[in-house]
């Protein structure tokens, strides 16, 4: 009689429904409002990874997240990265990374999807028409912060697997979740983690996904490339002290003078990059590019209006795109040491350091941005003959990602999504840096996707973020079709 029910159990449990996309479809649209209370739950959790204060906040929503995977009977785990050297030099616990595995086939690929539920900070006053942490509808529209930075496409991504589990139908892909609480400061510690967990956790990982960033326009897109960045910091120093101007101007070399003249000579007015070199390593563009930027959906007067300028640098819509993804910029970004409260108060200061940073795209290299960039300033300081001291260092140094718009995981994405939203994905780059990509790319070699369902206009990091019900919605409709279709990728590049 046990032998009878065991073996029932067992062919019950075999007896998976076959893949039905229609099915899977309507649950995730009668379970909407389940899933929106969800995100409303997650938003709710001030998990702001800026502010140690916070901390407790940020590891309730690590184990939030880790608790809604282990009820769908994921494996999951806590992983612990080690600690967090604060400013004074003390050290406290960085929150654990949660990971977590659905299905271990080895007949089938496997996943891992990326994705972090920490958020930036926000405060009511900074700005916000509700309040930040409690999930407002208006308009069709979810405002609170990290609902599209990254709290609701990590929910579309579990509701997705979830789908398949309560119509019983068997996931198409092995499925994994890496879920980190420090993205918004830099991923400390996770770097580490990857390399040590090559050999597991990764090791039967075949393509990563990554939903952390946006559309271009009201268009799907399919997110191919992100541009890297090398920060620098240049001290000029001279005397001992600030000096009262009154009495020694015109008698010193003083620091600020020299570093804004050195400064000068990075880029010009037109936008063209003066650092010898720099332009001479960026990757030709091509006119496949070239076409592929044309056919791209946006509008350059409804970005110029979104910015409040009057003028662009570039007037047409290839040109603009081409300078926001594919080639490098600089960007100077403040001077500490300088008098910058109001006021006339006529100082000399005695040290200056300037802080400015150089988007990086293929095939630069940041260890050789790093000298050109330091022989350049000192070259161009030289010429100032000053007694005054420089100093160049570079601080961050994140190397650009481009993946092959070819490989057939993109080919998968745009099946995917002209099934579920009905029209074929602009494919895109964002010119702003995602290091994690590269991460995975050097450290596992895997392939990569880049999958976003955010809107164009869903102000991450600034004051009312939102996420439209739409794109979390029809968003997660995609994953569910994603999952089908990567099933059916080659595991080699043909
Ligand atoms: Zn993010």
């Amino acid at each position: 009689m046990l032998h009878f029910l065991l073996l029932s159990t067992l062919l019950l449990m075999a007896q998976a429904d076959p893949f039905q996309l229609d099915a899977l479809i309507q649950y995730v649209d009668s379970h909407q409002d389940e899933y929106v209370e969800t995100l409303r739950d997650w938003v709710a959790v001030e998990s702001d990874s800026s502010d140690v204060l916070k901390r407790a906040e940020l590891e309730h929503m690590m184990d939030i997240t880790a608790e809604k995977l282990r009820k769908m009977g994921g494996k999951v785990e806590l992983v612990d990265i080690g600690d967090q050297e604060l400013s004074d030099g003390t050290k406290i616990p960085l929150p654990k990374v949660v990971t977590a595995q659905f299905g271990s086939d080895s007949s089938k690929r496997t996943v891992c999807i990326y994705g972090h539920v920490d958020v930036q900070p926000a405060k009511k006053e900074d700005g916000w028409a509700t309040d930040p942490y409690n999930l407002t509808e208006i308009n069709g529209n979810l405002y609170g912060r990290g609902a599209s930075d990254n709290k609701a496409p990590v929910l579309a991504w579990i509701h997705a697997v979830e789908a398949y589990q309560a119509l019983n139908m068997e996931l198409p892909v092995n499925v994994k979740y890496i879920l980190e609480g420090m993205e918004e400061t830099g991923s400390n510690g996770l770097d580490a983690m990857i390399s040590q967990h090559n050999h597991t956790f990764f090791s039967d990982v075949d393509y990563i996904i990554i939903s952390d960033c946006g559309w271009l326009s009201r268009k799907p897109a399919l997110t191919y490339g992100t541009r890297g960045n090398c920060y620098f910091l240049a001290e000029v120093e001279g005397p001992k002290q600030d000096l009262h101007s009154g009495v020694f101007g015109g008698t010193v070399f003083e620091p600020m003078t020299d570093l804004i003249g050195i400064l000068d000579t990075l880029i010009d007015s037109s936008g063209k990059i003066l650092i010898p070199g720099i332009n001479e390593a960026v990757a030709a563009l091509t006119e496949e590019e070239m076409k592929l930027y044309e056919g791209i959906e946006f509008d350059l007067e409804s970005y110029q209006r979104k910015i409040g300028v009057d003028r662009l640098m570039y007037s047409s819509k290839a040109d603009l795109l081409a300078h926001r993804w594919r080639y490098p910029t600089v960007s100077i970004h403040g001077i500490e040491g300088a008098f910058s409260a109001p006021g006339t108060k006529t100082v000399i200061p005695a040290k200056v350091i300037a802080k400015f940073s150089i988007r990086q795209v293929p095939d630069m290299d940041p260890l050789l941005v790093e000298k050109q960039v330091s022989d350049h300033l000192n070259a161009e300081f030289a010429k100032r003959n000053s007694p005054n001291k420089l100093k160049v260092t570079m601080v961050i140094g994140a190397k650009p990602w481009v993946a092959d718009l070819k490989d057939s995981l993109y080919e998968a994405g745009k099946r995917a999504v002209k099934t579920v939203l009905g029209a074929d994905p602009d494919m895109i780059r964002e010119g702003g840096t995602i290091p994690i990509a590269r991460t995975f790319q050097d450290v596992t070699g895997k392939r990569i996707i880049m999958l976003p369902i955010g809107g164009f206009d869903d102000g991450l990091h600034s004051q009312n973020e939102k996420m439209s019900r739409y794109n979390y919605i029809e968003g997660t409709k995609l994953f569910v079709a994603y999952l089908h279709e990567v099933a059916q990728v080659w595991k080699v590049v043909i």
